[in-house]
């Protein structure tokens, strides 16, 4: 006999400790043990089913057990499950690293490995900074970063993020960043356009270059999309100007992929949308296609070339990490990009992103939603207590897990970051699963804002 829910979630409590997760509300929130999971649904012990509308965390590309994924991880799994990359290489490393180099914009010709996001983004910080060391510039040591911006959780990235939620506690322990505000295009004045907002925002960007690139090594953004920071959006003119002002004050620029990379925001790549090439692109996360831990740090071959010397001058990179290009993940992440090569996927996103902007426009309307945003196969509802002044509820409140409630009763796994409902699917969603899932979010968002 198979277990139930209710015996594997004792079990779990008795032992796990959960990411992210204040532990005590699992007395009276059930946790759900998977069962298994199929293309956009993923069941439970007891048989119920949840679609995913987050692609568990914005991994999943194809859904969850892609036959086309799961052969070639399995061919993988007869030939290599690992070996290390230092003094070893092997095949599908070296493939996806060529293939990372043709498909990532102009001029990011090295592949770094590492195995998860903020592992990614602690390698391009310190190979930024060790750059400008071996290069004859030790002054430089700091990073530039975006309000509201998200990096990952290790001491570093934390640093180089802004959201007060996972920062604020550790902050005696981080190194101390320059803040730009965000061009969050939901601050925007009445009446402006998202370009002309993006384009104000980037004064202070410029003066903080101007007062500070003697001592910045890097500026770090996400492209487009803050994700974690709420889903707040901005224009790419933002990014073009960027990299401009880089360029001027000899800073370099990272952008953060890790969850925009892979067409999640229309282009395979956000800064396409820009035309940029970043000195550093970090991703992870639907690199491979959402199944295994995997993360590179993309850069130029000017870069690797400030590193390269006789052992003797100590200028190496000796950054590393035991599952470093582990060939399962690496082989996964090949099986992925073949479907990008072989579908017109970006083609039928465009189609499935209109759908799901078309399923939820009347919420715009709503008195509790502030904004419906939409970036390609990103789409955010933003609650409000009041929305001429779009004041936030409280957020004490929780009105977003109340909407992650009503979901999970009714088939649908969203979770609202704050009073933020957004739906990030696999790309495979189908018109009758979008239509669900826009229903169950109205609905749950009906239910949250109706009670006091
Ligand atoms: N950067 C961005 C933009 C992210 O969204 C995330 C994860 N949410 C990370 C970095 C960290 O990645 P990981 O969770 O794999 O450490």
């Amino acid at each position: 006999m198979p277990p139930t829910n209710q015996e594997l979630l004792q079990r779990d409590l008795a032992t796990l400790w959960h990411p992210c997760t204040q532990m005590k509300d699992h007395e009276w929130l059930p946790l759900i043990p998977i069962r298994r999971g199929e293309g956009v649904w993923l069941e439970d012990f007891d048989g119920n089913r949840y679609l995913d509308a987050i692609s568990s965390w914005w991994v999943n590309l194809f859904g969850h057990a892609n036959p086309r994924i799961n052969q070639a991880v399995k061919e993988q799994l007869d030939r290599l499950e690992h070996v290390l990359l230092a003094g070893f290489s092997h095949q599908p490393a070296i493939e996806l690293a060529e293939r990372l180099v043709r498909l990532t914009p102009e001029g990011l010709d090295r592949c770094f490995y590492v195995d998860n996001g903020s592992s990614a983004v602690e390698a391009s910080l310190k190979m930024s900074y060790h750059y400008w060391r071996n290069t004859g510039h030790p002054r430089k040591t700091k990073f530039i970063t975006l309000s509201n911006s998200y990096h990952g959780e290790t001491l570093g990235a934390l640093a180089v993020g802004d959201v007060a939620l996972y920062k604020e506690t550790y902050r005696p322990l981080l190194m101390q960043a320059i803040t730009a505000p965000s061009p969050d295009c939901y601050l925007r004045e009445a009446g402006e356009s998202w370009e002309a907002h993006s384009r104000r925002r980037f004064e202070d960007m410029e003066r903080l270059l101007e007062n500070h690139a003697e001592e910045v090594c890097a500026v770090i953004v996400e492209p487009l999309v803050q994700c974690a920071g709420y889903m707040r959006m901005y224009h790419p003119v933002y990014l073009s100007l960027l990299r401009k002002a880089c360029d001027r004050h000899g800073v370099h620029l990272i952008a953060d992929e890790i969850a925009v990379g892979f067409g999640r925001t229309g282009t395979l790549f956000a800064c396409e949308q820009a035309a940029i090439s970043p000195d550093f692109m970090c991703l992870s996360k639907g690199l491979t296609g959402g199944y295994l831990p995997l993360s590179a740090v993309m850069t130029r071959e000017t870069i690797y070339q400030a590193f390269y010397d006789d052992y003797q001058n100590l200028t190496a990179f000796l950054h590393s990490h035991s599952y470093t290009g582990n060939p399962l993940a690496c082989r996964a992440a090949l099986a992925s990009l073949d479907i990008f090569a072989h579908e017109p996927i970006l083609e039928n996103n465009r189609t499935t992103a209109a759908h799901m902007g078309q399923a939820v426009a009347h919420m715009a309307d709503h008195p509790h939603v502030g904004e419906v945003r939409q970036t390609g196969m990103i789409l955010a509802i933003e609650l409000v207590q009041d929305k001429a002044s779009k004041t936030p509820y409280p957020w004490q409140q929780r009105r977003g897990l109340r909407v992650y409630q009503y979901g999970l009763q009714n088939q649908v796994l969203l979770r609202p970051l704050g009073n933020v409902v957004y739906f990030m699917p696999p790309y495979i969603i189908t018109p009758e699963e979008i239509e669900l899932m826009a229903r169950v979010a109205c609905e749950g968002i009906e239910q949250a804002c109706s009670t006091p």
